[in-house]
């Protein structure tokens, strides 16, 4: 009997974002990526949601290393807080590392772990785990899908997946690899990307984009091109860089990922362009306006961004009027759709131009459609199938196409966070929340998992609070002084004067009868007076719901 294998998965199943699995045997787990998800309107100041650390945190000594297997946030972003928990290396393209090196390097945690490279086709022992790594395409480059060998089998991680026929660097997916993997020694376990399970047909090649944006800049040759995309699509970029130097165009970047991300591809020649086509931002206006093309951060209308300072007027260097064009070249993630909405009336309001995928081909997803997901099961033949990477109707419309192609529906288990696959000789199950998969967050150099903290935040985001502060000596029963009621956010300053008062004279009059009929003149029973008193009287006054926070003090 082989020694039992477990996946737990500590997020990336119910969400797109904060991705992270722990494969373990008897004696070590290998986290296979350790990303975070942004949080929502409904978390307001946190600044990251990361994985379920709890299940780690119990197992520390366990964890050998970490599979980084690209370079985007949900995959590498909650790193630097797993390196508290536990030091290990981890593993990953020169590229993607490069990307996490960045990222640790701003935490101060670079000493914590080391970075080890897998090159394209790379065979490595981890601890126990024999891991072999495969190029895949997708909207970051060097991407790598991960074949990890267990005493149950082989696993086989998709990582974020892509069938691009034509790659803008000629490195495609490495399925004639999975043919051969799925014959000898057979693939026992297939983890997936689900993000568009959902969608028909196959995601258009990287390359086309380029055709579609090489149409938009011939039609604008007197003008200015301002082209905004993820600073982490080098393959974006470099088509925008090669259009704009077909076209004599010089480049200058806008942003400070932008710029850190462009340095680093070039660095590993993943990026190619000649210091002579560069210009900086600095000199930008020196040019004429057909003459530059600005390649910027700023897509997803991120306040702080420079694009968007730009399109308030308060730009450091760009400004924009009538002759620039815009191209959004990113899809707005979803929940930013106001924010971007708003970036665009600025940028028309100061007479530009804006242009977005609605009206040609400025963007595709790195993410595979249905014909693409198809494909990959057919050459994978996997006896077993979980699909990850998704919110729950990607994970289920997956789960539907794979039992459409063949594989049985015992043979498929929909898992989401907090839930473990045991693999073991006579099959695999599905260990149900073996953890909680809890949304943990982090704000400025604190992490929680207290959720309640969000509610008080909407509700004085929303609401404001008022205090309602009394003195009282316990010996005599009376008030000492006068209540003092301060409020923010409840009412506009002018106005909260007036009902500040009222409540003062209010709590003034109540709490006299009602300190010589108490008996027992606890703090507890206090604050509850004063809270009832205060909650009452903003009520009837106002039909508004502040935060109320009583403060009692007791004198003997
Ligand atoms: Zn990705
Ligand atoms: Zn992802």
């Amino acid at each position: 009997m082989s020694e039992t294998v477990s996946i737990t998965f500590l997020g990336g199943l119910g969400d797109i974002g904060r991705n992270c699995a722990a494969i373990e045997s008897q004696n070590q787990i290998l986290l296979l990526d350790c990303g975070q998800l942004f949080p929502d309107e409904m978390m307001p100041g946190a600044q990251s949601v990361l994985p379920d650390f709890g299940y780690l945190e119990e197992r520390s000594e366990k964890i050998i290393g970490c599979i980084a297997t690209h370079g985007h946030e949900d995959h590498i972003g909650a790193l630097r807080f797993a390196l508290n928990i536990s030091e290990f290396p981890i593993y990953g393209s020169e590229f993607t590392l490069g990307m996490v090196r960045h990222r640790l390097a701003e935490a101060d945690m670079l000493d914590k772990t080391d970075l080890i490279k897998i090159a394209d086709g790379q065979k490595i022992n981890i601890g126990d785990f024999q891991c072999e790594f495969l190029p895949v395409t997708h909207s970051t480059p060097k991407g790598l899908i991960s074949a990890i060998h267990t005493p149950q089998g082989l696993i086989l991680h998709s990582s974020d997946f892509k069938l691009d026929r034509d790659p803008v660097d000629g490195r495609h997916t490495d399925m004639d690899r999975i043919t051969i993997l799925s014959k000898d020694p057979g693939i026992r376990l297939l983890l997936c990307d689900s993000t568009n399970a959902e969608l028909s047909g196959a995601s258009i090649s990287e390359s086309e984009v380029g055709n579609g944006l090489e149409e938009i800049f011939r039609k604008f040759q007197k003008e200015r091109i301002i082209a905004t995309c993820f600073s982490s699509h080098i393959h974006r970029i470099q088509q925008i860089i090669d259009i704009s130097k077909e076209q004599g165009r010089k480049v200058a970047t806008l942003g400070f990922s932008m710029e850190r991300n462009i340095s680093l591809a070039r660095s590993l020649g993943i990026l190619s362009v000649a210091e002579d086509d560069l210009v900086d931002i600095s000199e930008i206006e020196t040019y004429p306006k057909n003459q530059i093309c600005v390649i910027s951060t700023g897509s997803q209308g991120e306040p702080r961004s420079s694009l968007n300072l730009s399109a308030q007027n308060s730009g450091k260097w760009l400004r924009i009027d009538e002759n620039d064009v815009i191209i959004f070249s990113s899809r707005t993630i979803p929940g930013n759709e106001k924010r971007v909405g708003r970036l665009v009336n600025n940028l028309i309001s100061l007479g530009a131009e804006v242009i977005n995928d609605e009206h040609l081909n400025t963007h595709t997803s790195g993410h595979g459609q249905r014909e693409e997901l198809r494909e990959l099961h057919q050459a994978a033949k996997p006896e077993w199938f979980v699909p990850v990477h998704g919110e729950l109707r990607h994970l289920v419309a997956h789960r539907k196409l794979a039992m459409e192609i063949g594989t049985n529906s015992e043979n498929v288990l929909l898992a989401t966070d907090g839930d473990q696959v045991i693999m073991e000789d006579s099959g695999l199950t599905l260990n149900e929340r073996k953890c909680e998969g809890r949304y943990i967050f982090s704000q400025g150099s604190i992490v929680e998992t207290n959720h309640d903290l969000f509610k008080d935040r909407n509700i004085l985001g929303k609401e404001g609070f008022v205090i309602a502060k009394v003195s009282i000596s316990k010996k005599d029963k009376t008030l000492l002084g006068t209540p003092s009621v301060i409020s923010k956010g409840w009412l506009s300053a002018d106005v909260a004067e007036l009902y500040e008062q009222k409540i003062e004279d209010r709590l003034s009059s109540e709490l006299k009868s009602f300190l010589t009929n108490k008996r027992e003149l606890t703090q507890d029973v206090l604050a509850q007076k004063v809270r009832r008193v205060t909650g009452k009287m903003v009520n009837d006054y106002t039909k508004r719901r502040p935060m109320i926070i009583p403060m009692v003090e007791i004198f003997s």
